[in-house]
Parts: structure tokens; sequence; C-alpha cells
């Protein structure tokens, strides 16, 4: 049943283009929640201030190739996609000592003795998107907030935050006529996002952007004296919402074109190795104090820690002194199996864990980690899917963006630019907005008496 606060959302959404493709290719509003999730200032403070020290961290992290190439060369054998972005990444030839990253940090809230806690499920390190139809969903929760219909939210224009860091890369790059390469998937579904990116760079900075495939570039792109040239423009800035999953290279053409992005001079966000920070074996590290140490200031390590749940390989010894696949087969509802992947729909839970162990030959093991499951807490939402409107006890994720612009030398930006909230139904274990399993949300501070 839908209400009039429901077809006010709805009509706000699709006026102010929260929208999204269905697989039909029809046009609809994104799925969207009309319950802010609600946390508390403490909880809101611990995610938000862990922003910049996240940065910082894979920045560096980022800047330590050859920890990165040690660390996932074993994986090389077992799974094809680590190999090819293996080889990709030895290969790297670029000289570009400028970054500009955007990165998301995902956070469940998870009870513990009584208390709520935000739990670290991951940092994407590329295509970690949203910005374009968060500020859009926070216009449509702040319209309705005005009216009465919901409690204040938390404001926030990541779209005009992101605008600001490629602002700061193309000054960086100093170029004449420059464009902004969105490096992109022949078929993206989640476009508007993308669009509304494209359209707030074009218009605020007048700098044209250039959408292609990694096969498209490798076939347009040219180099000329260390840049990249592609439709007769030099390249500035190659932003990545494609190039993270195996489908993204269906051709050595695909290869080809990722290789020469990490030739040439652009400021690719993110390079590659930026990309193998955000790997779940390298998540794995950022939970053990001693690998921080490298990257990270003593004060915010201690933070950090409090937020990571433990993550294995799988021939670890737990701490009870088991190895960690026969604890997990004795409790596999408290963990997540993860192979090397981003996108959402890869990970396995629960019972279906024990089984995918067996699966799993000696050499594949070796690409995929164990996570503890965060138990996220409960509440009920009110969710808009597809014009249909549902109350349901819920789960929500919020991620966090962090954004830093480096220029070789000196940071210029590190900042936490907002965030993006997922709820989704409590019976669902993955959180895709785009493969309908979420819908975006925002937040509220939680009222003091
Ligand atoms: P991807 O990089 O493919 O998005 P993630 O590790 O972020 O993979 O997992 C996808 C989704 O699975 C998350 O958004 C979250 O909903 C769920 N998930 C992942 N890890 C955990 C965990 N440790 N506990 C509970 N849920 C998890
Ligand atoms: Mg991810």
């Amino acid at each position: 049943m839908i209400n009039e606060k429901d077809t006010l959302a709805i009509e706000y959404a699709c006026i102010h283009g929260l929208l999204q493709l269905s697989p039909e290719a029809t046009l609809r509003h994104a799925p969207l929640s009309v319950s802010p999730y609600t946390i508390s200032q403490h909880l809101q403070h611990t995610m938000t201030t862990l922003t910049p020290a996240c940065n910082q961290l894979l920045h560096n992290l980022s800047r330590d190739h050859e920890c990165l190439l040690d660390m996932h060369t074993p994986l090389a054998d077992g799974d094809e996609f680590m190999a090819i972005l293996l080889d990709i990444a030895r290969n790297a030839s670029s000289t570009q000592p400028a970054s500009l990253h955007m990165f998301r940090n995902d956070f469940m809230v998870e009870e513990h003795e009584g208390v709520l806690w935000p739990k670290l499920v991951e940092c994407n390190t590329i295509s970690a998107s949203f910005h374009g139809l968060m500020q859009r969903a926070t216009q449509v929760h702040s319209h309705l907030a005005k009216l009465g219909h919901l409690p204040a939210i938390l404001p926030q224009e990541p779209l005009a935050e992101l605008c600001s860091g490629f602002q700061a890369a193309l000054a960086i790059m100093g170029l004449p006529d420059p464009c902004i390469l969105f490096v992109v998937q022949p078929h993206e579904r989640n476009i508007f996002d993308q669009r509304l990116i494209q359209f707030a760079i074009e218009s605020h900075l007048g700098v044209p952007v250039v959408r292609l495939s990694l096969a498209e570039i490798a076939r347009e792109g040219v180099l000329r004296n260390g840049h990249l040239f592609v439709q007769g423009k030099p390249v500035a800035v190659a932003y990545f919402r494609s190039g993270y999953t195996p489908e993204d290279y269906p051709s050595q053409m695909a290869i080809d074109g990722r290789k020469l992005l990490e030739a040439a001079d652009c400021i690719r966000t993110p390079d590659i190795f930026t990309h193998l920070a955000g790997t779940k074996l390298a998540q794995r590290a950022l939970g053990k104090p001693e690998f921080l140490r490298n990257y990270l200031d003593a004060t915010s390590i201690a933070p950090l820690l409090q937020v990571t749940k433990a993550m294995y390989h799988l021939d670890e010894i737990h701490p009870s002194g088991v190895p960690i696949t026969d604890h997990v087969r004795r409790f596999p509802q408290n963990y997540v199996l993860k192979p090397q992947r981003e996108g959402g729909g890869n990970n396995t839970y629960a019972d279906d864990i024990p089984p995918a162990l067996d699966a799993l030959s000696d050499k594949r093991r070796q690409a995929h980690v164990l996570m503890e499951k965060i138990h996220a807490h409960t509440h009920t939402a009110r969710l808009i899917v597809d014009g249909n409107a549902e109350d349901q006890l819920c789960i929500s994720e919020t991620g966090r963006y962090g954004m830093m612009v480096h220029d070789g030398t000196a940071t210029l930006i590190n900042r936490d630019i907002g965030y993006l909230v997922r709820t989704k139904a409590a019976s669902n274990n993955e959180g895709g907005v785009c493969s309908g399993y979420a819908c975006l949300n925002t937040l509220t501070l939680e009222a003091h008496p």
C-alpha cells in the first residue's frame, strides 16, 4: 500500500533524477527507504573521524608497491583475475606522482554488551559509487523533513564534494584543454549515478567527460609524450567505474586498455596499486597492529582496531588453537567466506560455507578469506521498491566517503565528504542497491532527552 508520503518521495525522486534502469531498460526510481536510519552522536562521530585516518592508511599502503605485490603474488596461481591485476601492476610504468582518491568505508552497527558499535565491513578503493544518487536521496528526505513527514536528517553534498576533488586534480595536472575519462562498463545499469557526476563536472568545472570501456580505451587511446589522448584531448583524470570484476576484462583488448592507463601520466582514481590496497586480502592486514604501524601514526591505530573484525587466511589457526576452517565448520553462522572480488554477490554465508570450503581446490583456497560475521542490529523501516512500499525488519549499512588529493609532495585534501546508507531486509545477506537487495537511505541523529 502506498501512502501520501510514499507518493511524494517517489515523485520527488523521479523529478530530481534519483533514477535507475530496470533489467528491461525502463526508467524507475532507485530503491528508497522513507525511514532515515537513526544513529547516536557517538556512532556518527566514530565513523566520521576514522575517514581521514583510513584515507591516509590506504594512500600510504598504495605507495608500498613491493608489499602489495608480495602480498598478492601467492594468489595468482589460484585466481585468474588476480593474475591479470598482478600482471598489470608489475608492468605499470606511469610516473604520475599525484593522487585523487575516492574511497568508501562501509560499516554495520553491532551490539556488544549492550552498547552499539560500528564494525568495518570493508574499505572500497575502486568504483566507490553513489555520490550522485545519495545527494539526490538526501534532497528527497530533506524535503520530506521540511514538510514534517520525516525527522531532520544529516545534510550532505557528496556530489559537490566529489567535484571539488576533480577540480583539485585538474589544477595539479594543469593541462591545456583537458578531458576527464570515465572508465565504464559497456552495459551500465547504475548510469544515473554516473551521469549526475558527469553533468556536475561538465557544468561546474567546464571540462568535458568522455565515457569509454577498457577495450575502447585500448582501441581509441593514443599515448603522446606520456599523455593519454582520447577523442583528441589529453586525459587529466581517469575515473574508474569499471575494472573491478573479471567481467570487465573479457578480452586481451580490455586488459590492454588498463595497461595503457597504467602507462599514462594521467591521475588514475584509482591506480592499480590503490586498487590492490582495497582487496579482501589487504583488508585482512588492516586488522593487524604490526602491519598498521608501517602505514599509520600510533594515535590512529587504536580507533581503527576497535572497528575491525577478525579476518583469516584459510590455513590460519583460530585463537582457540584449532585450524580456522575447523572452527568455522562448527560455527558457520558467525563467518562470511569471501573471494578476492568486488561488486557484491560473491560471498558465502552460514551453512553454505562448509560445502564451499570442501569444494575449494588447494590453489583456490589461497584466494579466499574468512571474516567474522557482523551481526548487525535490526530496526524497522519503510522501503519503496519499484513503486511498492512495505514496512520491514531491516539492517542498515553506512558507508563514509573519504576523499584525498595528494600532489606527490603534499596532501592538499584529506577529509570525509559524506555518506551512503543502504537499508535492506534483515533476511538478506548482501547489500547491493543495483542488484535490488538494498534501498538508499539517509542518517538522522538520535534525539537526546
Ligand atoms: P563487495 O566488495 O563485493 O561489496 P563485501 O565484502 O563488501 O563485498 O560484501 C558485500 C556485502 O555482504 C556487504 O555489503 C554486506 O552487506 C555483506 N557482508 C560482507 N561482510 C560481512 C560481514 N563480515 N558480516 C556481515 N555482512 C557482511
Ligand atoms: Mg567492495
